[in-house]
């Protein structure tokens, strides 16, 4: 790898893309926005974006920005559209864990992990015989919510499993997560775990605003017993949770730490989220996980997140949390500890 111009972040453009921009430059580290041209043309539109923007023609684009010094900082849009297979084969490196991406893309082996870690999950039924109350059916690839169903009807969800395989959305019914649906609240905690500073931080929390299940609730007449609602993600609300939660979140981040370095090869560095349902008994518990930087980080764009004043004394934003890792990183010649 050449750092001959300096380390580079290369972003997707598209998910947290302005926050590590903007948190690149705070931090003096050089970045690259790549993606499609009809993804790079919103960055055009601002002024104070003044970073390169390269179009990505496929696998190859990765091997450039890898001889050109960049490191790949994914977001939620690199997954999606490069996806976690060729990101495995292709040489440039990831700053965290390129194994979890692989990881998160499969349900089964995301909630394996999170019971490794000691984190308290719902209840996943392998037959539809055993189903006691409210569940949500989640079909393999589903994108942010959209295509889950809510149901407490045993026969529905055969149907569904039915559906399923006869559409190819999956190729067995196994494929498809029978999950318990939690009656609570979510909540979904973001973190940054600091390999240099050797602890897990809190760095805020986000509520995902949904359409249409979150607007369902202002409808003047009851339509959510007649309409089947999707989980849309449209965009992200800031949530400061009961001070007493914070103890149960910071174990809960610790917890996933350590078992993402026990059971996918050592090494873990940088943000990642816990996405859960608090009930009313305040117990807490985890649905899914996002091992990269979540778009719910962008509540805190331009102002930054107070939680990292309490470890910086300043506001920051995980943007530039990242930027600040890397370059403490290089700077102490530990890069390896924070790259895969
Ligand atoms: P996911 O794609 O797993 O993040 O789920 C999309 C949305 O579905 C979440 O943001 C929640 O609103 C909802 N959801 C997913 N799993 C559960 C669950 N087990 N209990 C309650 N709500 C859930």
């Amino acid at each position: 790898m050449n750092y001959g111009n300096g380390l580079g972040m290369a972003v997707f453009a598209s998910h947290s893309a302005l926050q590590l921009v903007l948190g690149g430059e705070a931090q003096g580290v050089r970045v690259a926005l790549f993606g499609p041209q009809q993804s790079l043309r919103l960055y055009r539109r601002f002024p104070g974006i003044g970073c390169e923007l390269i179009e990505y023609s496929g696998p190859e684009t990765l091997e450039r920005l890898a001889e050109r010094g960049y490191v790949l900082v994914p977001n939620g849009s690199v997954v999606e559209y490069v996806g976690p297979e060729t990101l495995a084969r292709s040489s440039v490196r990831v700053f965290g864990s390129r194994e979890l991406l692989r990881a998160e893309a499969s349900q089964s082996r995301k909630m394996e992990l999170l019971r490794s870690a000691g984190i308290p999950t719902p209840r996943t039924y392998s037959s539809p015989d055993e189903i006691d109350g409210p569940v949500i059916v989640k079909f393999p690839g589903a994108k942010g919510g959209k295509g889950y169903e809510v149901t407490e009807d045993p026969e529905k969800v055969r149907e569904l499993l039915h559906w399923a395989v006869e559409k190819r959305l999956a190729g067995s019914p196994d494929e498809v997560m029978v999950q318990e649906y939690l009656i609570g609240t979510t909540l979904y905690a973001h973190y940054f775990h600091s390999p240099i500073h050797d602890r897990t931080e809190i760095t805020g929390f986000d509520i995902r605003y949904e359409s249409d299940v979150d607007g369902l609730r202002r409808a003047p007449v009851d339509v959510a017993s007649r309409y089947s609602p999707t989980f849309t993600v449209v965009g992200n609300l800031p949530v400061f949770p009961r001070e007493r939660l914070l103890e149960t979140f910071l174990e809960y981040g610790e917890r996933f730490v350590s078992a993402v370095k026990r059971e996918l090869g050592g090494k873990f560095a940088g943000p990642f989220c816990l996405e859960c349902v608090v009930d009313r008994d305040l117990n807490v518990l985890a649905f899914e996980f996002s091992g990269r930087i979540v778009a719910g980080t962008n509540v805190y764009l331009v102002h930054g997140s107070p939680y990292l004043a309490l470890y910086f004394g300043r506001p920051m934003t995980v943007g530039e949390r990242v930027a600040l890792e890397l370059r403490e990183a290089q700077e102490r010649g530990a890069l390896e500890e924070v790259l895969t």
